[in-house]
């Protein structure tokens, strides 16, 4: 049996190595149990929002050890074929490789005194009056008063442990992506993140984000939707969306399926309770995810981070749910509540993309947050502030839909 630590954080993803980082910053004795043995891939577009570094300046300041590619244009394209370009000062995304961006964070956590056991796959979780218990696949047991899960969308802890029966088919996207080297497919438009909303039927999302070396090439749907109204399977879908792309000149080559991983991620919003005594959840595990966008390694990183600050400060879960409710509260709701209200009506989609496109402002609220000029909640204000009328209708549609 491992005793003698403070804090054992199952998963070693954004969400466990920010929170083993910030753990052992703050003085705690923290280790990281991972499944995996780093560099590990996870598959994901890489996509980190310029708030990310912001937010982190260690990491920003860490990039330079790994492969990036400063994206300044966004590109949108609604059903019907709207669209509209948004160019940013500084760079509204990164995109990193995710096999090389996590080894980084788990260094870094390493570099800051965490420790890390790595093939140490948990499947059994107990919770007692000292602490919690932690059983390994390969029969190892781990034991600390206080866990931290971020063991990602499929949480073993968050399962074992009565957080979350499993997600609901609407709270949850699967999402059919490849990373393939540049040498075998590629983005024409090499600076633009290109993003489609419904590429077909159903509740759908596609995109292309042309990373430094590969490219990255998906396609999504909310599960409930990808089971209703998609008949091909995942492998399938995703060639003819390539296919399409390639036919429409905006990538050369062709899709390659050992490139190719299917995964999940949450979309519905954070699970209904995220933290007991001896138990926080971050990350996946806990449903942090922007619905709307599918952005999740800033919210991973954020909640990484305050489950860390809630456990030294505590441990408690009161400030925890507190500390994330101010912080990424606001939007964490009002992105499942747009992702509902875009896609019940695909023309809302259409005229979001025109809007924008027809109004400036917008287009520079959109600009300002996603490059991080602007926080979540100085965006929102500004918008109540430029768009009243607006603002007044989808409060009403937030207050009479919500559930
Ligand atoms: C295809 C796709 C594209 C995406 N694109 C973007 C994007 O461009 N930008 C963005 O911000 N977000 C994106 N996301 C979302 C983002 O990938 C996730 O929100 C993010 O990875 C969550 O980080 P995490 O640390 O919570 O979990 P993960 O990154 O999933 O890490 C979980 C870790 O836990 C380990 N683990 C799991 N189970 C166990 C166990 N039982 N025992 C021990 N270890 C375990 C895993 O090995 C893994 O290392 C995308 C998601 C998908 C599926």
């Amino acid at each position: 049996m491992t005793a003698g630590f403070d804090a054992i954080i199952v998963g070693g993803g954004p969400a466990g190595a920010t929170a083993a980082r910030s753990l052992a910053r703050g003085g705690a004795r923290a280790l990281v149990l991972d499944r995996a043995a780093f560099p590990r891939n996870k598959p994901c577009g890489g996509g980190l929002t310029w708030r990310t570094l912001k937010r982190f300046p260690d990491v920003e300041a860490a990039l330079p050890r790994i492969s990036t590619h400063a994206i300044r244009r966004i590109y949108m394209e609604a059903p019907g074929g709207a669209s509209v370009s948004i160019e940013t000062e500084e760079p509204a995304v990164v995109l990193v490789r995710r096999i090389e961006f996590d080894h980084l964070l788990l260094t870094m956590a390493r570099e800051a005194g965490a420790e890390v056991a790595e093939g140490a796959d948990v499947t059994r979780v107990s919770e007692h009056a000292a602490g919690v218990r932690l059983e390994a696949r390969d029969g190892r047991v781990f034991e600390a008063p206080v866990v931290v899960a971020a063991d990602g969308v499929y949480s073993t802890v968050a399962r074992r442990l009565g957080f979350n029966p499993g997600w609901p088919r609407d709270h949850v996207a699967i999402d059919m992506m490849e990373e393939t080297p540049l040498s075998r497919l590629r983005a024409v438009e090499d600076g633009t993140l290109w993003v489609s909303f419904a590429p077909g039927s159903g509740h759908g999302y596609g995109y292309i984000f042309p990373k430094r070396d590969y490219v990255n090439v998906g396609v999504g749907y909310v599960v409930s939707s990808f089971k209703t109204s998609i008949r091909e399977a995942p492998y399938a879908l995703h060639a003819a969306f390539v296919a399409g792309l390639t036919a429409r000149g905006l990538l050369k080559g062709e899709a390659d399926r050992s490139c190719f991983t299917p995964y999940q991620v949450p979309v519905g919003g954070p699970l209904r309770t995220t933290a007991r005594r001896r138990v926080y959840l971050a990350g996946d595990a806990g449903g942090f995810v922007n619905g709307f966008s599918a952005e999740g390694i800033y919210f991973a990183m954020v909640t990484g981070d305050l489950a860390a600050r809630a456990i030294l400060d505590g441990p408690s879960p009161r400030l925890y749910e507190r500390l994330w409710r101010r912080e990424i509260g606001a939007e964490m709701r009002d992105a499942r509540f747009l992702s509902r209200y875009a896609f019940a009506d695909l023309s809302r989609v259409s005229r979001l993309v025109r809007g924008v496109r027809a109004c400036p402002p917008l287009a520079r609220l959109l600009a300002d947050y996603a490059s991080g000029t602007d926080t979540y909640e100085g965006v929102r204000r500004r918008f109540a502030l430029k768009f009243p009328r607006i603002a007044a209708k989808l409060a009403i549609r937030y207050f009479t839909h919500r559930s």
